[in-house]
């Protein structure tokens, strides 16, 4: 049999996209971010004890394309970008569904999920600004090693706050942000007056990101050449992740494939907005169809069962107020295995195109997701991270609902990590120990 021309569509590195697209630009009605003492519209002033002056631009910036800067791209190419286009034959074959599945390899980064797209563009302006160090929190621990490796590029040094319940249930994670260079605390932590606080009324606490991201926040405050750099939620982080979406829609026309779904997982909703807003831009020009589907997990559901409205991005409002799908800023998620989707929020940005009706959300227990991941895995060798397992199970599930209808649809989803590093939720499930998360 002739190898298909779908069964891998790569792109060469002159063909990565030159600019990122911004939504916000197409987004008129976008609440802005508040000042939570005045109440009033954050200031760029505001956001700069934490951020650089680049950083504080793009956050606000209403410009539809924005330059992707030559040492970015360059370094991209080092991640492994363009990242294939590829076809799940062998998973087709397994779920005889008549569905055509393909997904967006962001596995295929040596830091194992997309996160990279971000953390270089983050650090790379913080160098040009003179920052010595990035502080940061991290869930699962993709963003914290993503982060600790590329500000390697750019001299930098970072230090994490990783959630203590990610902490003691991942040590290879640490492992590898240690390997990177990264100073790395189990959050709630000592050395931050909040994380103190936390633990004088809650020693036991597992911590949550909400705590992670105040902790950082705080020392990034206290030193005028350190700067916090946060790995999803705020406008600037979807910016740079819209690589991935440009892309594929550059595969999808080289591989004449029409969209039915796009499908990612959503935690803060940087992946999702990385893969779909490219494409939600194709559809407000009226040139797609296609049905995007976000998709949480049941822990954490803040499109599906949170509110929209203001609210702070960590625990101990430090952060501006965003508008946005909350859970409330309190809210500390049951211990699941995809970390990275264990967020009280949603970006603004995702959330306001929700409320406009420009994606559909759907969520599943762990349970459900680990046995779609190691179906995928079995099918394909690959691993997905267990966040990117919420993908695959939409996925699945759409494949299977056109195998009742006969329907020929075609399917595409971002497979936003691997899961090499993550073995142990995959362990508890074959063993039959993990728990739903509805218990
Ligand atoms: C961090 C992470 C997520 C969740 O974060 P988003 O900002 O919603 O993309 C999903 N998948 C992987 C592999 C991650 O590392």
């Amino acid at each position: 049999m002739a190898i298909p021309k779908d069964s891998r569509i790569t792109l060469d590195a002159e063909e990565m996209p030159r600019k990122w697209y911004n939504l916000a630009a197409d987004m008129p009605d976008l609440a802005p971010p508040l000042n939570p003492s005045t109440r009033e519209p954050v200031k760029p002033e505001d956001f700069k004890p934490i951020f650089c002056n680049a950083i504080v631009e793009q956050e606000g910036s209403k410009k539809r394309f924005i330059d992707i800067p030559e040492e970015v791209r360059d370094n991209l190419v080092f991640l492994n970008r363009p990242a294939p286009l590829q076809r799940a034959y062998h998973l087709e074959k397994i779920l005889k569904t008549p569905a055509r599945i393909y997904f967006k390899r962001e596995d295929m980064s040596p830091l194992g999920s997309h996160k990279g797209n971000t953390a270089l563009a983050q650090a790379y302006y913080n160098a040009e600004e003179g920052i010595h160090t990035l502080t940061t929190e991290t869930g699962a621990g993709q963003w914290g090693t993503a982060l600790a490796m590329v500000s390697n590029l750019f001299d930098i040094d970072t230090t994490v706050f990783m959630v203590k319940g990610s902490y003691n249930q991942k040590p290879l994670r640490k492992t590898l942000m240690h390997m990177y260079g990264a100073k790395v605390h189990a959050s709630p932590s000592t050395v931050t007056e909040f994380g103190r606080k936390v633990l004088s009324t809650n020693p036991d606490t597992s911590g949550s990101l909400g705590i992670a991201i105040s902790e950082a926040c705080e020392v990034a405050m206290k030193d005028d050449n350190t700067c916090y750099s946060l790995g999803s939620v705020l406008n600037h982080v979807m910016l740079h992740q819209t690589v991935i979406g440009q892309e594929t829609l550059e595969q999808m026309r080289i591989g004449e494939i029409e969209p039915d779904y796009m499908i990612a997982c959503v935690g803060g909703g940087s992946n999702f907005a990385g893969f779909t807003f490219p494409m939600m831009y194709e559809k407000m020009k009226e040139r797609s169809k296609c049905e995007i589907i976000a998709v949480e997990p049941e822990a954490a559901p803040s499109l599906t069962e949170g509110e929209m409205r203001y609210d702070y991005g960590d625990t101990g409002g430090m952060t501006p107020l965003l508008m946005m799908y909350t859970l409330g800023s309190e809210f500390i998620p049951k211990s699941i295995h995809a970390g990275g989707l264990r967020y009280h929020g949603m970006s603004p940005l995702v959330s306001a195109a929700y409320d406009n009706g420009m994606l559909t959300a759907v969520s599943y227990d762990q349970l459900q997701t680990f046995e779609a991941g190691v179906m995928f895995a079995k099918a394909e060798g690959i691993v997905p991270a267990p966040e990117s397992c919420h993908a695959v199970k939409a996925a699945i599930d759409k494949a299977l609902e056109c195998k009742v209808t006969g329907e020929e649809k075609t399917i595409v989803f971002c497979l936003s990590g691997h899961g090499l590093v993550d073995l142990y939720g995959y362990d508890q499930y074959m063993e039959g120990t993990m728990q739903s998360s509805s218990i």
